[in-house]
């Protein structure tokens, strides 16, 4: 848990969010600020700033994160034409929380390539 961090907090519960899933390692929640019909946040708990520092040692958990979220696509949502998964990672990446995450989108289609 990194002091300051709002997604750690929101990880430990110390700040309130609209929880969709929690296994003790990995937690997804309703982003405040939805750009999508369906537009969930998945982070590990464990504090990692973002992709462009992970490790070999967070492959593990970097996998499960993407299992989760077909899970959760599968079972919260009607997205049968299917849905997006998407990291921002630094400045260029539009990230603005630096607590590593992925957007799980979907309820509409998306252009590509992105803006
Ligand atoms: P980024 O821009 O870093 O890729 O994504 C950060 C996302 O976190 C944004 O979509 C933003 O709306 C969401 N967000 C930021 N602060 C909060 C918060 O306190 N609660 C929730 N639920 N989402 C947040
Ligand atoms: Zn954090």
């Amino acid at each position: 848990m990194l002091e300051g961090c709002i997604f750690c907090k929101i990880g430990a519960g110390k700040i309130s969010s609209h929880k969709m899933y929690d296994d003790g390692e990995v937690f997804a929640f309703k982003d405040v600020s939805p750009q999508a019909p369906v537009h969930v946040i998945i982070i590990p708990k464990k504090h990692i700033s973002g992709l462009d520092v992970v490790t070999d040692e967070d492959g593990r958990i970097l996998g499960h994160i993407q299992v989760v979220a077909a899970k959760i696509a599968k079972q919260f949502f009607e997205m049968k034409e299917g849905f997006r998964l998407v990291s921002n990672c630094g400045v260029d990446g539009g990230q603005t929380v630096f607590h590593i995450h992925y957007h799980l989108l979907g309820g509409r289609s998306f252009g590509w390539p992105p803006g």
